[in-house]
């Protein structure tokens, strides 16, 4: 089996997204040497592409059906278009199963430096212990092993240097943090908070966004051109290609090892400790293992997950770390299949095919189940939602010649509202290895079951009525609502595989993401989220991981890894 020439790694992190990124810049910029494994490509502002127009492509993105060939799961998410394809899995080469009756559509699987925040919405959330304690309030599943004040210093080291947009609104169940200044809201979406607030009660705020107002660490504010997915030249949005992996790399003590595809962890044959990864050059389709100290697992949930369960061995025969018997399980993912629209007055607003185009909106804070309220009789938990409003030409106008020149100018202002919901961690959602099925590397591939259950689609019910009563208090015209059974169910944040907890008996890791059967194995993606909240993951995902990472590095100093 050929080896890598370098040995002397201290640690191996799989993964070079928002948690990969987060602690190779940590591990690194402490003196560590550390070896970065990511299944994709270098990223580079080569590749970068938002000012680039439609006209100049080949197909003038309007071809679907050519990306459809190579990536049917990944086209069914705006994001995967001509400009970015190419960044995005192989589905048939990188398959996954389902059983017939739960479709599920895993989307958003990059194979780049930089992993989804190369595409990703970039809204930042903090979570509150509303929701790390959320099992001890209302009785559903397990609390969190730790409270908001244990992760509040780390969300505020990485607010700082990921750079987010946003107001202070004083709310317990949304703490606020370390805020560039907001992005002003449109006329529209300031009339939409203020009558929401005088009727309804419920907040609603310029979204928090990792897009910079203010520059920071040499990258400029954002200047508006509207499509950050497809990269950003003046780095105004976060993405860990050009920031955490980046730093990084310039330490000196991180080498990127790109087209790395991690098959499993290797265990050292007589102690009970991870020795390494062996994995797959994707170029060469060569196996190869590399060595280190501690291995860390960062390639997102299902990924992580997967290498676990391929790591099995004759102690481990269920999954690596699976002592517990949960690894696969508990298996949750936002729901966001209700909200609705409605039409505003335009205010003197012109559209035009050329304005500046904030990258961000609004969101609406989660009202359900909260602090100093009765419980909500339809469900438990609770949903907030995203939203933005557009002015644009009347396309659909009716008449020709003159009057329908003159009728396509009348503005169409509108504003659209989409619910993200927490779905409740369920033992039957989970993951396993399919026994009959690998990708083109020779690497079993997973079998996915997800459905949702009678919660969710109370709540999805409650994201379409709610929309509609907000957008009617507002004074919307024309509004519409949907409130859709989230079958197929698809996602793009994904949590809960590998849960943390207290009790080594019914979870996976630890609070500081250390698996409690192998002490040099730790995974520090949101596998080991032990509930997924309502706010988007990312920012919980990065804090808690740079934790992790001190705490790796004191265990380390006492030599107890
Ligand atoms: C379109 C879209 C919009 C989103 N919007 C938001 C949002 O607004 N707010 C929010 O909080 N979150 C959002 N998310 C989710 C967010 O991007 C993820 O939560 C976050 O990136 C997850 O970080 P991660 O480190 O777990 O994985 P990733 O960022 O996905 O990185 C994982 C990396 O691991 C690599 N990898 C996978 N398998 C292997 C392997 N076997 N060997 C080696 N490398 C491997 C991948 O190539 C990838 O580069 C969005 C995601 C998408 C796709
Ligand atoms: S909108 Fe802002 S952050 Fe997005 S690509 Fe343009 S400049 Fe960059």
């Amino acid at each position: 089996m050929p080896q890598d020439k370098n040995h002397s790694f201290d640690v191996i992190v799989v993964g070079s997204g928002a948690s990969g990124g987060w602690a190779c810049k940590r591990l690194a910029e402490a003196g560590l040497k550390v070896a970065l494994l990511e299944a994709g490509r270098p990223q580079s502002d080569k590749n970068f592409t938002e000012h680039k127009p439609e006209f100049e492509l080949k197909y003038r993105n309007k071809a679907p059906e050519l990306i459809r060939k190579t990536r049917p799961i990944q086209i069914k998410f705006g994001v995967c278009n001509e400009y970015t394809y190419d960044w995005f899995v192989n589905d048939l080469e990188e398959p996954y199963t389902t059983p017939a009756d739960k479709p599920f559509n895993w989307m958003g699987r990059l194979r780049m430096t930089g992993g989804r925040t190369n595409v990703w919405g970039r809204v930042s959330l903090r979570f509150s212990d509303w929701d790390f304690k959320s099992a001890s309030l209302d009785g559903y599943g397990e609390s969190w092993p730790l409270s908001y004040k244990d992760i509040e210093p780390y969300y505020d080291l990485v607010e700082k240097y990921v750079g987010i947009t946003g107001s202070a609104e004083g709310l317990e169940h949304l703490p606020d943090g370390q805020f560039q200044p907001p992005v002003p809201l449109t006329c529209q979406e300031a009339l939409f908070r203020n009558r929401v607030k005088e009727k309804l009660g419920r907040t609603i705020m310029p979204a928090r966004s990792a897009n910079l107002t203010k520059p920071i660490n040499g990258r400029g504010p954002c200047h508006y051109c509207g499509p950050c997915e497809r990269g950003c030249m003046t780095h105004s949005y976060f993405n860990s290609a050009f920031t955490t992996v980046a730093d990084a790399v310039a330490t000196g003590n991180c080498t990127l090892i790109s087209n790395a595809m991690a098959y499993k962890v290797l265990m050292d044959a007589d102690r009970n400790r991870t020795r390494g990864v062996l994995y797959v050059d994707r170029n060469t389709r060569q196996a190869r293992e590399i060595y280190a100290r501690v291995v860390i697992l960062c390639a997102q949930s299902q990924e992580s997950v997967r290498i676990l369960l391929n790591s099995a061995t004759p102690h481990y025969s269920n999954g690596l770390a699976n002592s517990s018997g949960v690894l696969g399980h508990y298996l949750t993912a936002h729901v966001r299949s209700g909200g609705g629209s409605g039409e505003f007055p335009a205010f003197g607003a012109k559209p035009s095919l050329g304005g500046p185009k904030k990258p961000l909106g609004i969101y609406i804070a989660r009202f359900r189940n909260l602090p100093n309220m009765p419980p909500y009789k339809k469900f438990l938990r609770g949903f907030g939602y995203e939203g933005e409003s557009s002015s644009e030409f009347s396309w659909e106008a009716p008449g020709f010649g003159e009057a329908y020149k003159k009728a396509l100018l009348e503005p169409r202002t509108r504003i659209g509202i989409t619910g993200f919901g927490e779905v409740l961690p369920r033992w039957d959602n989970f993951v396993e290895l399919d026994p009959y099925v690998k990708d083109v590397y020779g690497i079993p591939v997973l079998k996915i079951h997800m459905s949702d259950g009678e919660n969710e689609r109370a709540m999805i019910q409650d994201m379409g009525d709610s929309a509609g009563e907000m957008l009617e208090a507002a004074g919307a015209r024309n509004i519409r609502t949907y409130a859709h059974p989230s079958a197929p169910r698809w996602a793009l944040h994904e949590a809960g595989i590998a849960r943390m907890g207290a009790d080594p008996k019914n979870s996976v890791l630890n609070q500081f993401q250390q698996t409690h059967d192998v002490k040099n194995l730790f995974v520090m993606d949101a596998s080991g989220f032990t509930s997924n909240p309502c706010q988007n993951p990312t920012l919980t995902i990065m804090a808690l991981c740079v934790r992790s990472c001190d705490y790796f590095m004191s265990e380390l100093k006492r030599d107890a890894i």
